[in-house]
């Protein structure tokens, strides 16, 4: 299966009772095909469920500001969320909606074969390392073998946490400081092939 299969599969999902009757679109993920890092959030909000395009509200410009840090840009890597549809009024995505999309995620990472995934927040750290937690978590580098192959997993703080607190400048040095680990990671990634891209 490649991408556009998998996104064509998932184009009108009803697996989720709720979340299909209230979606406005279905935010399957945008980047690079390419891409060797994936960064997953938690679920589209209502920017995004009107735009089908993940992280394009505010959290998207803080997301791309934290990118822009490691001199990265949105299409240089890909972008998707825990669940593809928006629960209504953002609550959290509830477990058997995370368990709904769970092959997808796993079909996605299997397709796109990253070195580095980015979990941005609690749901996509949880469901990505089995471990809750966020606040102990970030900035760490997780090994994790997934269908036998490593993937290096940095948790990061989810973007909304700066807008809930009013960009406080410390906590957005620690979200930079997150993302240095993963230009880090990646830059170690690019010596070992001894290649520009990696
Ligand atoms: N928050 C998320 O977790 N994902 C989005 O796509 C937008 C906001």
């Amino acid at each position: 299966m490649d991408l556009q299969q998998l996104k064509q599969e998932y184009q009108n999902c009803q697996r989720c009772p709720v979340l299909c009757k209230s979606r406005t679109k279905v935010v399957f993920g945008s980047g690079n095909q390419n891409a060797k890092v994936l960064f997953i959030g938690e679920a589209p909000g209502k920017e995004e469920d009107r735009q089908g395009i993940p992280f394009c509200g505010m959290s998207g410009k803080v997301l791309e500001e934290l990118l822009a840090s490691i001199s990265l840009t949105r299409d240089e890597v890909f972008i998707t969320n825990t669940i593809l549809c928006r629960p209504e009024n953002n609550r959290n995505p509830a477990k058997d909606e995370v368990e709904n999309c769970r092959q997808r995620l796993d079909t996605l990472i299997e397709i796109l074969k990253p070195k580095v995934i980015v979990t941005i927040g609690n749901f996509a750290t949880e469901r990505i390392l089995g471990k809750a937690g966020v606040t102990k978590l970030h900035g760490k580098v997780h090994a994790l073998v997934f269908q036998q192959r490593e993937i290096k997993v940095i948790p990061v703080i989810h973007p909304a946490n700066l807008l809930y607190n009013g960009r406080n400048p410390e906590l957005l040095q620690q979200m930079k400081d997150d993302f240095k680990v993963i230009q880090n990671v990646i830059e170690e990634k690019k010596a070992q092939k001894g290649l520009p891209e990696f």
